[in-house]
């Protein structure tokens, strides 16, 4: 007999890669460490962003609770890891946030780890389409996603920015328990690419399209530049790529003794400015990359705790 699909996208969860089944409805919780109750920890009008993001006015981010990847050295581990301490929304005040960032004049609605929660978000974003948001929404996310589910943003979200966070299998298993990690968000970004298509920028701000996020990590050279080079290869200069050198070992990194041990120290600068050299040498040149400096906390949003 073949299974029917479930009415309820929370229940039993298959909403991303980890299809962990979870009964989110009735307060259980995935390994996303999400009910189906959309929590925001945070908005605010974020000036951050990628300077063709937001324009003058900023973005208006909105950072979601919990997340389906949670890299062990998740810069927003505060968020992503424990839940329960933001405020909970429905559709209608997800889209009354989103027009009340947009009134106090925010360029762009930055949507910070949407997609658990992505039927809701995704219903959200449509209400607030139709009573008049004009600004390009933005989906910030961690490249694990599955195609169905990014298809609910189809025609909803003008802009993708997503991470290829690693390569190799056996770095994605370490760090994120995801060793299908690359070539799941592959697919995801030929999805995003395909809805988006080419960016669109209008005196400098994006409308449309995608930029493609890279943290680089440290004593991960050479997983880098094989994301690089897939990059490259496969968009070119049809999107943008955002070379980040802002890791910083977290405190929950620098006080977990079994942490990998490259992972607790900062980015080698010299390692990073190799990286930007072979991007530039791979021909890109629709590219952002970080000042010297750029690691540390006060990248990192206060959050509420
Ligand atoms: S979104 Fe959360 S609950 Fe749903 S499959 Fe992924 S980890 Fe499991």
């Amino acid at each position: 007999m073949e299974k029917t699909k479930s009415a309820d996208p929370y229940s039993p969860c298959m909403l991303c890669p980890r299809r962990c089944g979870a009964d989110r409805t009735h307060g259980i919780t995935g390994f996303c460490k999400a009910t189906a109750e959309v929590t925001v920890n945070l908005s605010m009008i974020h000036r951050g962003e990628e300077p063709v993001l937001g324009g003058e006015g900023g973005c208006g981010a909105v950072f979601f609770e919990g997340c389906s990847l949670r890299c062990i050295f998740c810069q927003n581990h505060e968020i992503t890891s424990v839940t329960g301490k933001g405020t909970s929304y429905d559709e209608k005040s997800l889209a009354e946030l989103f027009l009340k960032l947009s009134d106090e004049g925010a360029g762009a609605i930055d949507l910070v780890t949407p997609m658990h929660f992505a039927p809701t978000v995704a219903n959200a974003v449509k209400a607030a389409k139709d009573e008049g948001l004009k600004v390009p929404v933005i989906c910030n996310c961690s490249g694990y996603e599955t195609v169905s589910t990014l298809k609910l943003f189809d025609g909803l979200v003008d802009i993708y920015l997503p991470d290829l966070k690693y390569f190799s299998p056996k770095v994605s298993a370490k760090y994120a328990n995801a060793p299908d990690y690359f070539g799941t968000a592959c697919l995801a970004l030929d999805e995003m690419y395909r809805q988006t298509g080419s960016f669109v920028l209008e005196n400098g701000i994006m409308k449309r399209g995608m930029i493609v996020r890279h943290m680089m990590l440290p004593g991960n050279l050479f997983d880098s530049k094989h994301i690089l080079d897939y990059l490259v290869s496969r968009f070119g200069d049809s999107i943008f790529i955002s070379l980040m050198s802002q890791y910083t070992p977290m405190p929950h990194i620098l006080e977990n003794e079994k942490a990998p041990e490259e992972l607790r120290r900062p980015l080698s600068q010299d390692n990073y400015e190799r990286l930007c050299d072979y991007l530039a040498e791979l021909g890109q040149t629709n590219a952002f990359v970080q000042e010297t400096g750029a690691s540390g906390t006060l990248m990192i949003p206060d959050f509420n705790t």
